[in-house]
């Protein structure tokens, strides 16, 4: 005889999908892969499961495979939302494009039953698909002894998650995918920072009638040194003695100024008057704002590269201060 897992799964006489915590004296029960007779073991000291009689042989993981098919479309069929966020008892894990903390969220498909077996349009077969009013929405595969194939994971037409069987056996409701193709996702606790970050620079920059640069000008809401009003400051890919280049002076925010003179020889011996620097220009009380003062939200960053990525990669670490993912060596 093999050893079996300790499955804590069973059918009951109506073949609906029991958990041993709730079975009870006298009922029958059936394994959900060879549909024999198994027995509910309660003991103080094992963990409780269900268990074949003695000599039988029922594939380990076989019983794993279809216990945790028959386990998901059972979830999925039982779905429970929360009445006011409207989420699904169902979490699944995600990691956050951000922070990359490991965070629970409701599945993030509307389905209401599943199936077994499916042949997909890359003419793979899925373990599972999540259906919606029978439509295919997404697929669920279960790793017993086998990962899935890169080449599947690939070539999968419709979003899915690889789960781990005897993880999810053990928590059903949360998911924890070893793969995925569902995208990059960001936390609630990065999105409401980002999202406050945002709307305090939309208010003072409204109330300064400017409008927040979409590239190159990185920006953060800030308080003038000298008036202690709030103001935007802003910081770009080229340092203060460099020329902002014409194509970027156009959307130059009407707080960024020239700054101080210099005196340059010329060749007839006289000395020329030119603009030494751009900087950061308080509308208020027409003050300088230095990039130097410790107060400056702006104080430890360091701008990356004159391109959109680095623009967004940098607007993320300014609104959520993240200074040690500052790009120190891309200028
Ligand atoms: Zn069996
Ligand atoms: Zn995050
Ligand atoms: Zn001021």
């Amino acid at each position: 005889m093999k050893t079996q897992i300790k499955n804590p799964y069973a059918l009951n006489q109506d073949t609906t999908l029991i958990h041993i915590g709730d079975s009870k004296k006298g009922e029958k029960y059936r394994c959900p892969e060879c549909e024999y007779e198994v027995i509910p073991r309660k003991g103080n000291i094992r963990v409780p499961h269900f268990s074949h009689k003695a000599d039988f042989d029922c594939d380990n993981e076989s019983q794993l495979h279809k216990t945790c098919k028959l386990l998901i479309k059972h979830l999925v069929q039982n779905q429970k939302f929360n009445k006011f966020t409207k989420r699904s008892n169902i979490n699944i894990s995600r990691e956050c494009s951000i922070c990359n903390k490991n965070s629970m969220d409701s599945i993030p498909w509307d389905v209401d039953n599943a199936r077994f077996e499916v042949k997909l349009t890359n003419n793979s077969i899925a373990d599972i698909v999540l259906t919606k009013d029978k439509e295919i929405v997404a697929a669920v595969e279960i790793k017993v002894t086998h990962k899935v194939d890169e080449w599947k994971k690939e070539s999968m037409p419709i979003p899915y998650v690889e789960l781990e069987g005897e993880e999810l056996i053990s928590n059903p409701e949360s998911w924890k995918p070893i793969s995925h193709n569902l995208g990059s996702k960001t936390c609630r606790i990065c999105k409401t920072d980002i999202d406050s970050f945002y709307r305090r620079s939309v208010r003072i920059a409204n109330s300064l009638d400017m409008k927040l640069p979409k590239d190159y000008f990185r920006y953060a809401p800030s308080e003038c040194w000298r008036c202690k009003k709030e103001i935007m400051i802003f910081d770009w890919p080229h340092k203060a003695y460099d020329q902002i280049k014409d194509s970027e002076l156009i959307r130059k925010p009407k707080s960024v100024r020239k700054h101080g003179k210099e005196f340059v020889p010329k060749s007839n011996g006289l000395y020329m008057r030119v603009e030494k620097q751009w900087a950061n220009f308080c509308l208020h009380c027409k003050s300088w704002q230095a990039d130097w003062n410790k107060d400056s939200p702006l104080h430890w960053f360091q701008c990356g590269r004159d391109d959109v990525e680095s623009f967004k990669r940098d607007m993320v670490i300014i609104a959520l201060q993240r200074w040690e993912d500052c790009n120190w060596n891309t200028i």
